[in-house]
């Protein structure tokens, strides 16, 4: 009798959860199973015979998966679509596992960044630093525009090196490490314009003063802190009025690669890329 009572009880509460489960699906949002969204191309693998998964960079939805069936087959018209650096406009659905992408079309190829080996260096280092920054789908619209406009300016500047400065400076405000430049990190005095520290572990500038008690402190030039406090506070254009010198952009690229590699406990692939291409001859 007990034994009956709970079969009848497991039965009803089986069809109770199929209509949960109905009126749930009715209630969902059609956008919860089909995604359209712009998205960047971080990079592929190939994927069984003719597939291929992808890693992208959405406005809607951060960092995703998603396979795209069948674009090695020949007459594939999705393919061209989905190369790394694309800027593209993709619909795609949740499958089982992965998002499958069902249609994509070109926004920006960003042609120039193909066409210069140094251009595909900086774009793979910016990709690179997203990437390995970023977590699946934690959506940031911000991160995902400052993306997509370094790229186009590293396509499309006679200098690409500037838009990767800004980069760097602007990503780490937008990760939430921001580093410290206006006052001393240890005494909190205001920094005077004199040659400082800047502490890694800290996260920011330290005073003459202060800086040689710190073992991880080394020796940054005021114009080198000047610069990035100016990229932290500019718009693109206001900061691309700036002449860096070679020996200033280095220095800011020293430091902040370090900066970057101390948060990710390793090091970056792409910078040593960069700097064979740059020791190459030039050909003309
Ligand atoms: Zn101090």
């Amino acid at each position: 009798m007990g034994c009956q009572a709970s079969t009848l009880t497991g039965v009803r509460t089986q069809r109770l959860m199929q209509w949960v489960s109905i009126v749930y699906n009715a209630l969902m949002p059609i956008q919860e199973r089909t995604i359209r969204t712009e998205a960047i191309v971080l990079r592929h693998k190939n994927w069984g015979e003719a597939d291929r998964m992808l890693w992208l960079y959405t406005r809607k939805m951060g960092k995703v998966q998603a396979i795209a069936k069948g674009v090695r087959k020949i007459r594939s018209r999705k393919a061209g679509h989905l190369e790394p650096f694309t800027h593209t406009n993709l619909l795609m659905a949740r499958g089982r596992t992965f998002l499958i992408i069902t249609q994509a079309e070109t926004l920006d190829a960003f042609l120039n960044i193909r066409d210069d080996l140094l251009r595909v260096g900086y774009a793979a280092y910016v990709i690179e630093l997203l990437d390995r920054f970023t977590y699946d789908e934690d959506e940031n619209q911000l991160l995902y525009r400052l993306l997509k406009e370094t790229l186009s300016r590293i396509d499309t500047e006679n200098d690409p090196n500037l838009p990767v400065r800004y980069f760097e400076i602007q990503l780490l405000d937008l990760l939430g490490y921001r580093p410290e430049l206006t006052n001393c990190l240890n005494c909190e005095s205001l920094i005077e314009a004199e040659d400082q520290y800047f502490s890694i572990s800290l996260g920011g500038a330290l005073c003459p003063r202060c800086g040689p008690k710190f073992p991880d402190a080394s020796q940054v030039s005021l114009n080198t802190l000047k610069y990035m406090r100016h990229f932290q506070r500019s718009s693109f254009t206001e900061a691309a009025r700036a002449q860096l010198t070679p020996e200033l952009n280095h220095d800011l690229e020293e430091l902040i690669q370090r900066y970057f590699m101390y948060f990710l406990e390793r090091n970056l692939n792409t910078p040593a890329f960069i700097r064979r291409i740059k020791n190459q001859p030039q050909q003309d």
